[in-house]
């Protein structure tokens, strides 16, 4: 059982006080053995997770002994990009900015540099995020195709979703599974996740041989994780 309230607490007291107000989310589970603190790069909150016999003084506490590296963390977060109209988000790398016209009819579409989006303002966002959702999806699809017809090997299911530490996964039955954020990293991103999970397909675990697959399908591995490591944070602060 998981209860989730958000809510801004003042930490002024403390001399290494956290920026005012700091978005806080208050978790309480019946796993949690101990009291933690993560931050949330999405929602861009730090939530603070009790098991259910605590009290939220032992979280504020917490709270207030990692307070530098709360605020360091949360200053170091990517600006939010929502997608609203006029608003650039990367597509393969590419900035595309959001245009809206309510004449439009139909799902959002690709222009050159433009994502083109109609209807009502109010659903620009949800357009859009299907948008690039789908696109996700066929990009992904059809680079998964090329990896898995060099292997000699199929994927059982390829499932996009919205991950907060994992870029793709590979189950044991042969099911993959994306993040539709890489739609916004640039294609040889994208396309290292995918022969990375397509190679698992093949070894299921991350051995020389593994590697050796991997370096076959794309000459760039060490690019692309140091891409990821640099710029992936800021694709989850999207939408
Ligand atoms: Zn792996």
């Amino acid at each position: 059982m998981e209860q989730n309230v958000t809510e801004s607490v003042p930490l002024r007291a403390h001399p290494l006080a956290l920026p005012t107000p700091t978005p806080v989310r208050w978790n309480r589970s019946a796993r949690a053995r101990r009291v933690s603190l993560r931050i949330d790069p999405r929602a861009g909150e730090v939530v603070v997770t009790l098991p259910m016999r605590s009290g939220r003084r032992a979280g504020l506490q917490l709270l207030t002994t990692h307070a530098a590296w709360v605020k360091e963390r949360l200053a170091s977060l990517a600006p939010a990009v929502p997608l609203s109209p006029g608003q650039e988000v990367n597509l393969g790398g590419l900035p595309h900015v959001i245009r809206h016209d309510p004449a439009l009819r139909g799902p959002a579409t690709l222009a050159p540099g433009a994502i083109l989006v109609g209807g009502d303002g109010e659903f620009v966002a949800r357009r859009v995020a299907d948008f690039l959702r789908a696109e996700g999806r066929r990009r992904i699809c059809e680079r998964v195709a090329v990896h898995a017809a060099r292997l000699g090997v199929k994927a059982k299911r390829i499932t996009l979703k919205d991950t907060r530490s994992r870029w793709g996964s590979c189950a044991p039955d042969g099911s993959l599974a994306f993040s539709w954020r890489l739609v916004m990293a640039p294609d040889w991103v994208l396309d290292y996740v995918v022969a990375h999970e397509v190679a698992h397909l093949r070894e299921l675990n991350h051995s020389a041989r593994f590697w050796t697959l991997v370096t076959a399908l794309t000459p760039d591995r060490d690019a692309a994780q140091e891409w990821l490591r640099k710029n992936g944070p800021a694709l989850l602060r999207v939408g």
